[in-house]
């Protein structure tokens, strides 16, 4: 069976559990996952024996070749009413759809046009199989991030006094595809000095200034699979305080990587980094979640962040990224990408991290 296949089967098993007989999937990356097509502007419908596979004539020929298990059925006009009328042609009286990707428009439309049909909201069906990677998927990842982190390796030393924010920004995202990356897998964060108080500074053209720590947050996309890491690294000489606040960071991140294994509760992972950080008197300062699943995109399930209730599970690769941001005067985050394993933590990230490669100037 194609690894395709088994995950539709996986998805098939979700279906019964919830009683469902025909689901609408239209997230380019759950279809994606799904069938091992590439494009998008395509809809799939999966029913317990039968998968119907909706686009139009630019990817007929595409889905052929990258779809193998579909029926692929060519839309004239509107991919919408080609979805309702497959629908319709099963007989069957409801149709799930994913209630966070479906727009209003289509939802209406699709009502309006399966008028004895019930539509049923449906979610995270296979954001949650997504989750977990199987070892294909984590050897994808793995490759991505060690040709990021390669990318980074070739343009740290450039991270200097007089470069513009974006001027090593572009550097580090033409390094990621000299070493394979076929794109970023989001806009690449460099911010120089007070900027990096801003959790998601945009690049801009303004100059590093001596002094500056630089955040450099950066991922590629190679194979479909993201990376995605985030470094600081200080070219001159650094002051106390950033010293104080890098090294509270790292130990922050580092607690909550050693406590990650199989059957961990996220929010314990999350409370290993937060408690350390509020211990040393920063607890205001670190206002966003720990980290995120990454896998065909950037941004995945699991989230994690100190009110889930979610368990982290073997095969799972997420974002460990804790931070500290001090308004007006710059920030510290460091993220590494990490592999749940049954017995522990696997970093993905090779990136140096401590303080001494921290500053370049040492
Ligand atoms: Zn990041
Ligand atoms: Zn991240």
């Amino acid at each position: 069976m194609s690894r395709h296949a088994e995950r539709t089967d996986r998805l098939r098993r979700v279906l019964r559990e919830h009683s469902l007989e025909l689901l609408f999937v239209c997230h380019p990356a759950n279809v994606t996952y799904l069938t091992g097509f590439r494009g998008d502007s395509s809809h799939l419908l999966v029913g317990h024996d039968h998968l119907w596979f909706i686009t139009d004539s630019r990817f007929a020929e595409q889905a052929q070749a990258e779809a193998p298990g579909c029926e692929v059925v060519e839309h004239q006009n509107s991919l919408i009413k080609q979805t309702a009328a497959t629908a319709a042609s099963t007989g069957l009286r409801r149709l799930a759809f994913e209630e966070a990707h479906l727009t209003c428009a289509s939802h209406r439309e699709l009502g309006a046009e399966l008028p004895s049909m019930a539509l049923e909201p449906t979610k995270d069906l296979v954001e949650n199989l997504r989750a977990v990677k199987d070892r294909e998927e984590q050897n994808l990842i793995r490759k991505t991030a060690a040709a990021a982190d390669a990318a980074f390796a070739d343009v740290v030393a450039d991270i200097r006094p007089g470069r513009t924010e974006l001027d090593v920004a572009s550097r580090l995202e033409y390094a990621m595809q000299q070493h394979g990356c076929r794109k970023p897998s989001f806009d690449t964060i460099v911010a120089a000095g007070p900027r990096a108080s801003l959790p998601h500074a945009e690049s801009t053209h303004a100059e590093i200034q001596p002094g500056d720590p630089v955040l450099v947050d950066w991922g590629g996309v190679r194979d479909l699979y993201c990376s995605d890491a985030t470094r600081v690294v200080h070219p001159t000489e650094p002051d106390d305080l950033w010293r104080e606040v890098y090294t509270i960071v790292l130990a922050a991140q580092e607690r909550a990587i050693q406590a990650i294994r199989d059957g961990v509760p996220i929010r314990d992972v999350d409370a290993a980094a937060r408690s350390h950080i509020a211990d040393a008197g920063y607890g205001g300062h670190f206002g966003h979640g720990l980290g995120h699943g990454v896998g065909l995109q950037v941004h995945e399930a699991p989230r994690l962040h100190a009110k889930s209730d979610g368990i982290l599970s073997e095969g799972m690769v997420v974002t460990i990224e804790p931070g500290i941001y001090l308004p007006g005067q710059g920030g510290v985050r460091i993220e590494d990408l990490v592999l749940v394993c049954q017995d522990g933590p696997e970093i993905l990230t090779t990136a140096p991290k401590n303080i001494e490669t921290a500053c370049l100037s040492e």
